[in-house]
């Protein structure tokens, strides 16, 4: 057995801690293979490789980009050329979207009555501000009683100060990590279809678009959900891997982190070998 986790945010993004302090608990959890995978920047990557290579981890590139899909449909992408234009123009253009919508949740929260201004969010990140940092205003101000809240009646779509923002297809975010020279990974795929039959429709079409990998093992999947997920993986000839989508603080209570065999992951293709 091992243990990995190549899916977790830093305060480059929504993540509460620095790349420095996630380092030091992926050391404190044994962790030995590990991918940043902040949202639509890797700022953090240099920094966090970096600390990899002293703590002796075997650091992976990593970043999260979300697509336009009628639920949640996030692909990550690893090991890619950091400094490859295509795909750093379009997480540039990514955080500009961002930054229109942030400013206009923010004008609807203020209709809504709420004193809260977009520079007291954007003091949490330390790069990209998005709903986890507004969520976190309204509860520190003592609008909400917990961040679940937060979303529920103000930030998730349908909700009040709700805004959609401009996101690339599903098919597009796998193009950009393949021209990047990485690897695209359909992310918490429990997330995209709840009801696992309806997955392979959807994996038809990225795996035409390119896509390499499935997170099998990721955060609130059952025993029998990893089952299905490797089956499926398998049946696709996309590999199989895993995340703990650790963000720190007041989100969902997991560690880093992720168990896995040592035979059923393509570690040497991510990071040159053990
Ligand atoms: P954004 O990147 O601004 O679109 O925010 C998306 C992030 O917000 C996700 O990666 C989750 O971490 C978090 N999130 C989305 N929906 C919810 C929800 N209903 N409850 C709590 N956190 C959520
Ligand atoms: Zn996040
Ligand atoms: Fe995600
Ligand atoms: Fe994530």
């Amino acid at each position: 057995m091992l243990k990995i986790d190549l899916h977790f945010h830093s305060t480059f993004s929504d993540g509460f801690f620095s790349p420095a302090e996630l380092v030091q608990r992926l050391k404190a959890c044994k962790v030995i293979v590990a991918g940043l995978t902040d949202h639509d920047t890797i700022d953090g990557v240099g920094e966090f490789l970096a600390l990899c290579r002293k703590a002796s981890i075997k650091g992976v590139a990593g970043v999260e980009l979300s697509a336009s899909y009628m639920g949640v449909l996030h692909i990550l992408g690893y090991r890619f050329d950091t400094a490859n234009s295509g795909l750093l123009s379009a997480l540039e253009k990514n955080r500009n979207a961002r930054e229109a919508r942030n400013i206009l949740i923010f004008e609807k929260l203020r209709e809504l009555g709420f004193d809260v201004r977009l520079e007291e969010a954007a003091a949490y990140a330390n790069g990209v501000v998005g709903r986890p940092h507004i969520a976190r205003l309204l509860w520190n101000k003592g609008y909400v009683s917990n961040l679940k809240t937060a979303f529920d009646k103000y930030l998730k779509r349908g909700a009040a100060a709700y805004v959609p923002r401009l996101l690339l297809q599903p098919e597009e975010c796998v193009g950009l990590i393949r021209e990047a020279g990485g690897l695209p990974v359909l992310a918490h795929p429990r997330q995209t279809t709840p009801d696992l039959d309806d997955l392979p429709p959807v994996l038809r079409k990225l795996k035409d678009a390119g896509l390499w990998g499935l997170e099998c093992r990721s955060q609130g999947n059952s025993p029998s959900d990893v089952y299905r997920l490797l089956e499926i993986a398998a049946n696709f000839e996309l590999f199989p891997t895993a995340g703990s989508d650790f963000h720190g603080g007041g989100h969902a209570n997991v560690a880093v982190g992720v168990i896995v065999e040592e035979d059923t992951l393509p570690w040497g293709r991510l990071c040159g070998g053990l």
